[in-house]
């Protein structure tokens, strides 16, 4: 039994086995599937989407910035670009006339004008309480100085910061360097060194996983690298540009407005001021997670970071082993999925796993935390679809199972209808003879103790198949055990013989006393059946013999008739369900071409075969050959 039991259940464990290794190896892969430049870029485009939905921020300190635009106004009264020195110092000094807490001047400073006009540039720079002027790095790297710095007259004390951005691959600009170290120099940011004048602070404190700027802890871990002079070192800190939302977040005030008069000094007073050009044909636009069409103007970006400092409003990224384990994590929630859900609730299981990832990423986002959509997704989608195909297969599986049970249950429902009804024909022929007033006592009682027997015999049919039902479903065990051969072949004898009476034939038997390990009930069955087959087969009035003789290793059970025989070509179907030989007139006997399937069936759950030796014309013999394990 539970070597049935095992043989029914191994199929359904086994996929589950199956399914589990391959999602094993798969978190074991997951490192290669999702850290490449694919997925990095993917999770860079889905946290712009996500920044997208969550939309403009709720910022304590925008309102403390101001940009004041070289725009398409000014150009146009004041220009061309880049404005004239004289008309430079005079928009700044007008500015500083309205005091402002700082200017940051996105502009570089790096050739002299007139004489005249660069005093007058560097006394309204004078006049101011700071001014950040900005240094660039420069783009060809054979160039003999690698920054483009204010002149020195310019610069004077002012603080200088560097402005350059360095857009990712799919030309978005996300994050800045906050240090920038090239040709032995070294710049801090231009929003870095806005903030610090305006808060009156020391330079940054440096260490390893931070800034710390006065009171503002900023999370910028420093890293080194390769720079593009091969024998330099590059060190960076990144910080990723929290940006207040599509163009236009600040307050933005033409520079044409100083001067023709019309500002407002309450507009600059005691702000943060970033200068620089934002009129569309200067060039100076990039593209952000926010932009659409037009890109953004770089003084806004750097005003960004400006504002991501005075706010701390930082986005932190999920470090490796976090992301790791949140791998791990969606690996594992599958693997539980596989073993404890089956079908329609699995995949709304994995459905709500992938809500909640994106559900996470979300609310992670508004902490602060930018959590790798693109790589949660993509170890989602590969344990997700290792988890739904498997899922897939099984089901498949099940169904092919399901319907072949439903043509076995078929065939059962045919096999039982088939097999009482032999008894039933013995019944109702006896009761039909017995109801004769001619019949003698005698014989009457004979015969009501035949219809007793054959109804005995019915229930005992029903038991049998009900048995092999269960035995195939794997939920009865055969019941084997010593048996004496003789004996059990008295009793199938006596009801053969019965059956053999109405065709006058008769059944002689040879079976001595042996020892046979079987089913006694399911051994009966078969021997019945091929005793009855070799009365329905054979002409009236022929002999039908029973023998069982033992040989080396097996016990060989025959029985043989002198009937109609099997041609060569079918003797190896009558052994499949259903099939019967159409013969001529003289075979009218009933039958469905079950019973030979069922003697092989339970032939061979004894470990045993069946065989079939057959003349057209002549008769047949089948043997039952079972193991000898007595
Ligand atoms: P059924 O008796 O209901 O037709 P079986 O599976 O018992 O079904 O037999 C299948 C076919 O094998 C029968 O139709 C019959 O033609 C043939 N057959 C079985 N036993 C014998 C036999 N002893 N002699 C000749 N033909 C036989």
């Amino acid at each position: 039994m539970d070597r049935m039991k095992r043989l029914v259940r191994r199929p359904v464990r086994s996929v589950s086995v199956i399914r589990s290794i391959y999602l094993l190896i798969l978190i074991a892969a997951l490192p290669v599937l999702v850290w490449n430049d694919l997925v990095h870029q993917l999770n860079a485009n889905l946290t712009d989407v996500l920044l997208w939905f969550r939309g403009p921020v709720h910022s304590r300190t925008i309102g403390e910035i101001v940009l004041v635009a070289i725009d398409d106004t000014t150009a146009a009264r004041y220009g061309p670009l880049p404005l004239r020195r004289a008309v430079l110092a005079q928009g700044i000094s007008r500015l500083a006339s309205f005091g402002p807490k700082v200017l940051a001047l996105d502009i570089l400073l790096a050739e002299s004008g007139q004489p005249k006009d660069d005093d007058a540039l560097v006394k309204a720079l004078a006049s101011l309480p700071t001014a950040v002027l900005c240094a660039a790095r420069r783009s060809d790297p054979q160039a003999s100085h690698t920054w483009i710095l204010p002149l020195p007259a310019f610069a004077g004390s002012h603080l200088i910061g560097h402005v350059h951005v360095e857009p990712d691959s799919d030309g978005n600009v996300r994050s800045i360097p906050l240090e920038e170290v090239d040709g032995g120099k070294r710049f801090w940011a231009l929003g870095l060194q806005a903030v610090r004048a305006a808060r009156h602070d020391e330079a940054p404190v440096e260490k390893p996983d931070s800034l710390e700027l006065g009171s503002i802890h900023i999370p910028a871990r420093a890293f080194s690298m390769p720079a593009v002079r091969p024998e330099e070192t590059l060190a960076r800190r990144l910080i990723l540009i929290n940006y207040a939302g599509p163009e236009g977040a600040y307050r933005r005030i033409p520079f044409s407005s100083l001067l023709d008069n019309t500002g407002r000094p309450e507009d600059f007073r005691g702000k943060i001021v970033f200068l620089g050009v934002t009129a569309q044909g200067s060039g100076d636009r990039l593209f952000t997670p926010f932009s659409s069409g037009i890109g953004m103007s770089g003084v806004e970006i750097h005003a960004n970071v400006a504002r991501t400092l005075l706010d701390q409003d930082f986005l932190i990224p999920l470090s490796e082993p976090g992301e790791f384990a949140a791998l791990i994590l969606i690996g594992a929630a599958c693997v539980l999925g596989i073993g404890t859900l089956r079908g329609i609730r699995l995949f709304g299981a994995l459905g709500l796993l992938g809500a909640a990832i994106i559900v996470s990423c979300f609310v992670a986002l508004r902490l602060g935390q930018i959590w790798p959509l693109g790589t949660l997704v993509a170890g989602f989608v590969a344990c997700g679809s290792v988890t739904g195909l498997g899922e897939y297969a099984s089901v498949a599986t099940a169904l092919r199972k399901s319907e072949r049970k439903q043509r076995e249950y078929a065939f059962r429902v045919q096999a039982i209808a088939h097999e009482i009804k032999t008894p039933l024909t013995a019944i109702q022929g006896s009761s039909e003879i017995i109801s004769d007033r001619d019949v003698p006592d005698d014989q009457r009682a004979q015969i009501a103790g035949m219809i007793f027997k054959e109804s005995k015999r019915l229930t005992q049919i029903i038991h049998t198949f009900l048995d092999v039902e269960r035995m195939a479903t794997g939920s009865l065990a055969l019941e084997k055990k010593g048996l004496d051969l003789a004996l059990l072949c008295e009793d199938v004898l006596e009801r053969a013989r019965l059956y053999g009476a109405r065709k006058k034939i008769a059944i002689s038997a040879d079976v001595p006393h042996m020892a046979v390990q079987a089913d006694g009930d399911l051994l009966s069955f078969a021997i019945y059946n091929l005793l009855t087959n070799a009365v329905k087969y054979s002409p009236k009035g022929t002999t039908v013999l029973l023998t069982a003789t033992e040989r080396a290793s097996a016990v060989h059970i025959s029985i043989a008739d002198h009937g109609y025989g099997i041609a060569p070509g079918e003797q190896a179907k009558i052994f499949e369900r259903f099939y019967r030989i159409k013969r001529g007139p003289s075979d009218n006997e009933e039958g469905t071409g079950i019973g030979l399937a069922l003697v092989k069936e339970i032939v061979s759950q004894h470990g045993g075969r069946i065989e079939v030796d057959s003349h057209e014309g002549a008769g047949s013999r089948f043997t039952i050959v079972l193991p000898n394990q007595s």
